[in-house]
């Protein structure tokens, strides 16, 4: 019957992606399509809607019983009731809904040692990539090289910056001893001279751009930019069905993208 997986935010723009190529990959059976009640494809059937003809599973706020994974990309407020479900019924989770609070992230924390969890903010294998790469470019550059970290998403996103730039930067600070909270500067306005160590976030938004996420380390006479362009969004939806494949048999813990891609 292949993996029963139930997907939260089902008739978003990734919630679709989600149970299409889930139903493609012919390796999960849909047993759940969770949405707000309020969403205008509410009742409808969740494989219609994603392009792959009647499922049989309608779009709800309804959660079913019985499901081995849940795939959550939704929005923060709904992260909540999804985490504290999984983690009472023992369910394996992927939580790749951008923008939650350190609340959330405590709360993921805690599911994590009921059932095993996979959270990342950019389920891309290449994002990942460069999530690793970051840090030991900028140990290897050394202080005499400004960071800064520019992304450009689709009109429509809501949280900026994006959660995979926040990774980014987190990655650039364990790698070189700064603290993030302290080190970032969010755009710049007025008077605003470069302080030694800072790291510059720009969010660029616009149009359709699914992603490109850049970081520039310019000294006095080079510059170095490593670059990550998402070209479309199924190279999240590849990684998170990836990742739900993962979790089943994994024991309870609280993994990342690195753990499941085996990324040093
Ligand atoms: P979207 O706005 O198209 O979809 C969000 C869906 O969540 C909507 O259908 C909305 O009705 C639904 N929703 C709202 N309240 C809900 C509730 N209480 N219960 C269930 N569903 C509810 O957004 P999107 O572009 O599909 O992105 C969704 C999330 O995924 C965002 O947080 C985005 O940043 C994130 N994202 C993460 C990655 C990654 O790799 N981790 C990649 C792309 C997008």
């Amino acid at each position: 019957m292949g993996i029963k997986l139930v997907v939260v935010g089902a008739a978003g723009r990734m919630g679709r992606r989600i149970i299409a190529l889930a139903m493609e990959s012919g390796r999960f059976a849909l047993v759940g399509a969770v949405d707000a009640a309020s969403h205008p494809d509410a009742g409808k059937d969740a494989g219609v809607l994603a392009g792959v003809g009647t499922l049989g599973v309608k779009v709800s706020e309804e959660w079913p019983a019985g499901a081995d994974v849940v795939i959550d990309f939704s929005l923060p407020q709904a992260a909540d009731a999804t985490i504290k479900w999984c983690a009472k019924h023992g369910i394996t989770l992927v939580m790749g809904t951008t923008g939650l609070s350190d609340a959330q992230k405590a709360a993921l924390r805690a599911a994590g040692r009921k059932t095993a969890v996979v959270y990342a903010t950019n389920m891309s294998v290449g994002m990942n990539v460069l999530f690793a790469l970051v840090g030991k470019a900028a140990a290897m550059l050394s202080e005499a090289y400004d960071i800064e970290i520019i992304e450009q998403h689709h009109r429509f996103k809501k949280d900026a910056p994006s959660g995979s730039a926040m990774t980014l930067a987190e990655s650039i600070c364990e790698a070189t001893g700064r603290d993030v909270k302290t080190a970032l500067v969010h755009g710049r306005s007025g008077l605003a001279p470069r302080k030694p160590g800072e790291i510059g976030m720009h969010a660029v938004r616009a149009g359709d751009i699914t992603g490109v996420h850049s970081v520039m380390y310019a000294a006095l006479g080079d510059m170095v930019t490593l670059s990550h362009t998402a070209q479309s969004r199924d190279t999240f939806v590849q990684g998170a069905l990836r990742a739900a494949e993962w979790l089943q048999g994994q024991r309870p813990g609280l993994y990342s993208m690195r753990d499941v891609l085996g990324i040093e």
